[in-house]
């Protein structure tokens, strides 16, 4: 069907521009010998996860569940970091990673050898205290007293034994320079014992896809530390693979003036984009303007009981009436992973786009998706 003839809500991603930003990702590996993995916390849509895993290397996983996803649904490389394993899940983690990264040296103690045993790689998250976002503190885990990775005071060279790789994760949408950076601060305060590492993991948070990016910094900086500690480098965005591939489409349910124009939508910032509220962000809008660049301007919200649930003011052409349909742009990625039934709100279908513009529902979610949680 064609994307007008979607019921609403609904996500809709596009193959086509998930591939491109596959190629320019498949791009950097094949010039720089490094490893990708899709970083599964921003984006699951496991349907896609065969077209995904003919580009990159792999996957990354929080924990048990999103790799025992990557493990079923792509079946290449499959990493695991957590800042707590629970001994109950451990040796089904150990069974489904070929890396598990550890938070701390308590961590890696507990359950490094049941790890070495079933023959993985077992590696430890290292943080270089080195912020390079500001007054972000949310996504930023170099502020001070973070709980992510050991900081070069609390690095103990001396229990090293079995670790063959290190991992960082500190950026957030970034560009090449930050990690540069942030590179020089790793190698400044662990770089004594980067040689013995068979890998370095760069973490999440390269804005690779994005227009504009320095991809010619990022691949100096790969070739560089291959080159000097003669490690395999890994990183695992998130965003970068799926950036600007989805949309979510909405409808007008009613309008109304307090002061301002007001539109309410079937679709909800507090359940279907919390991150509009969290980080905080505007998810742009397609056809719309900032407020009074265009003649009509409306706050959009959604229709929980939240004060707050708002998703932005945008202005139009002509007024908005209610069966309207709008569509936000770059839904692919924390939307669908976040997504929550706060209100007893539904959540929105999910479907594909091909090439041609046609859409296939993949999922229409009901009342039992919501019930079914809650006892
Ligand atoms: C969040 C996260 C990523 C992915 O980050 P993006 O910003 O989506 O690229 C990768 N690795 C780790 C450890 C993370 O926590």
């Amino acid at each position: 069907m064609r994307t007008e003839q979607l019921s609403t809500p609904c996500y809709v991603v596009d193959e086509s521009l998930l591939v491109r930003n596959l190629d320019i990702l498949r791009g950097v590996m094949d010039r720089t010998g490094c490893r990708i993995l899709l970083a599964q916390k921003a984006f699951s849509m496991y349907a896609l996860y065969p077209l995904i895993g003919q580009y990159l290397s792999g996957t990354a996983a929080s924990g048990l569940y999103e790799a025992r996803l990557g493990r079923e649904e792509m079946d290449k490389e499959n990493h695991v970091f957590s800042p707590g394993y629970r001994n109950e899940d451990f040796d089904e983690i150990v069974s489904l990673c070929d890396h598990i990264i550890f938070n701390s040296f308590s961590q890696l103690e507990k359950f490094k050898n049941r790890a070495l045993r079933a023959g993985k790689s077992v590696g430890l998250r290292i943080n270089p205290a080195y912020s390079t976002q500001e007054g972000h503190e949310l996504y930023d885990p170099c502020a001070p007293g973070s709980r992510l990775g050991v900081t070069r005071e609390n690095f103990r060279p001396d229990r090293l034994d079995g670790v063959e790789g290190l991992h960082f994760h500190t950026l957030c949408e970034q560009d090449a320079a930050p990690l540069v950076r942030t590179v020089e601060a790793v190698e400044e305060q662990f770089g004594p014992w980067l040689p013995r590492m068979k890998w370095l993991n760069f973490g999440g948070g390269h804005h690779i896809t994005r227009e504009g990016y320095d991809l010619a910094a990022l691949e100096a900086c790969i070739h560089r530390v291959q080159e000097t500690y003669g490690v395999q480098v890994y990183l695992e965005p998130g965003e970068a693979v799926a950036l600007n591939a989805g949309f979510l489409v909405t409808t007008v349910l009613d309008t109304f003036r307090n002061g301002i124009d007001i539109a309410i939508l079937d679709t909800s910032a507090a359940c279907h984009m919390p991150d509009v509220l969290e980080m905080p962000y505007r998810p742009p809008l397609l056809g719309a303007g900032i407020p009074d660049e265009k003649p009509y301007t409306y706050r959009l919200g959604g229709p929980t009981c939240l004060a707050g649930d708002v998703i932005g003011d945008y202005s139009f052409d002509r007024p908005l009436a209610p069966g309207d349909r709008l569509t936000f742009g770059d839904m692919a990625i924390y939307s669908m992973v976040k997504n929550n039934t706060f209100n007893g709100m539904p959540l929105p279908s999910i479907a594909l786009r091909n090439a041609d513009g046609d859409c296939k529902l993949l999922h229409r979610f009901g009342y039992n998706d919501f019930k079914c949680r809650l006892s």
